[in-house]
């Protein structure tokens, strides 16, 4: 039974959650018994993890939980309103005005979380009647944002710079170009320079989500214009987001003064929610200078990326794909293969999802592997062994 596309009748639940198990699409919850890191408990079993978004290892630094202790010390467990009514506290004001100091730009907003943030900063810019131009590999939360905001979504080739100018010349009221900078699926950065070339010729917004790029790209992690050289314009905003890299959790958007003032009126998911606790932000200014300081956190990661590839590169039935990030899938093709890898790795104690579609194009089944600086060489060894023993057909 294909699931894509097909029209569900209102009460036919019990069918369609067959059908999907008979197609092997069901998602189960796996129950963690210790705390994000290499090696985890998970499901009562241990197993070494490649698969978080913990790209530098925080989840579980000392330094972080302290600061978060002091922050329920000092300002207890919950916020207790929205920014705008009294749920703005200290450690949010002093977050937000280090975010904007680090990235060298005139303000952030913070976001309870990465989904949030895309929600609000596209519906705040964009409406009826104009359009958002956005590549068709980009981040779920970033398609609904579009959908959302009610413009137009007009869906590029992904990384197409001549399919977008097309789009752009066609587009209709106001324009916003909305992509990932590092592609999440797929660890590949987004062409920065023919966009922000792109978005100026065409007097567009440039929303570039970071999720995957803060923290782990650039000098002191400013993330991936950092990393080719590229100083962002007044029109071109940045999402980043605070449980990957940082550790921690929640989400920002940093830029110009001005769209920055217009997110604090308009943005829905920032006027209508409840603040992120004070301690987390806490927790966060504690992340923010660890990422600054510690560059052996990337030059370690860069390393691992370089190892992994060079082990991988001699794998049968399983591709490498152009990635220079942390984000390193293996390209299987056929989604029941895909799982059947990822099961048989979990026989031998690793965890490595096998992401299917609706997630990935049709056919393009693959393992994801992340990598995180607190890998040690050991860990990689047992990763590139375990790879090479998989079967290679069937
Ligand atoms: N953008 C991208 C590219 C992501 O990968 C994710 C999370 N997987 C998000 C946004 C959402 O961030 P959060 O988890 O903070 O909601």
């Amino acid at each position: 039974m294909a699931i894509e596309g097909d029209a569900i009748t209102k009460h036919d639940w019990t069918q369609w959650l067959a059908g999907r198990a008979e197609d092997g699409l069901i998602r189960r919850l796996k129950v963690a018994d210790s705390p994000q890191g290499p090696r985890m408990r998970i499901d009562g079993e241990q197993r070494l993890v490649f698969c978080s978004n913990d790209y530098l290892g925080l989840a579980d630094d000392p330094r972080l939980a302290e600061a978060m202790h002091r922050g329920i010390d000092d300002y207890g467990v919950g916020a207790g309103a929205a920014h705008l009514i009294n749920g703005h506290f200290t450690p949010h004001q002093r977050l937000e005005e280090e975010l904007a100091e680090w990235l060298g730009v005139d303000a952030a907003r913070l976001f309870s979380t990465g989904y949030m943030a895309n929600l609000g900063v596209v519906g705040a810019l964009v409406g009826r009647g104009d359009t958002v131009l956005a590549d068709r590999l980009n981040h779920a939360s970033l398609v609904d944002a579009a959908q959302l905001s009610g413009a137009r979504l007009s869906r590029y080739r992904h990384g197409d710079m001549a399919d977008l100018e097309r789009r752009l010349a066609a587009a209709r009221g106001e324009r916003l170009i909305l992509t990932d900078g590092v592609f999440s699926m797929d660890g590949d950065i987004a062409p920065l320079a023919e966009l922000v070339e792109l978005a100026e010729r065409f007097d567009a917004w440039l929303v570039v989500d970071e999720a995957h790029a803060f923290g782990v790209l650039g000098h002191q992690g400013r993330g991936s214009f950092e990393a080719v050289g590229i100083v962002p314009g007044e029109r071109v905003l940045r999402v980043g987001t605070l449980g990957k890299a940082f550790g921690t959790a929640g989400a920002f958007v940093a830029g110009a003064a001005q769209p920055l003032e217009v997110l604090l009126q308009r943005a829905r998911t920032y006027l209508f929610t409840t603040a992120q606790p004070p301690a987390v932000a806490e927790a966060s200014r504690a992340a923010l200078s660890v990422v600054r300081e510690e560059d052996w956190r990337r030059r370690r990661l860069r390393a691992l990326i370089r190892a992994f590839r060079e082990g991988a590169a001699s794998l049968s039935g399983l591709e490498t794909m152009p990635s220079s990030t942390p984000i390193q899938p293996l390209r299987v093709g056929d989604s029941d293969r895909a799982l059947f890898l990822a099961e048989r790795l979990a026989q031998r104690g690793l965890m490595v999802p096998a992401i299917r579609p609706p997630t990935v194009p049709r056919g393009s089944a693959r393992l994801r592997i992340t990598l995180s600086a607190v890998h040690d060489d050991a860990d990689l060894a047992q990763l590139l062994d375990a790879l090479a023993s998989l079967p290679a057909g069937g």
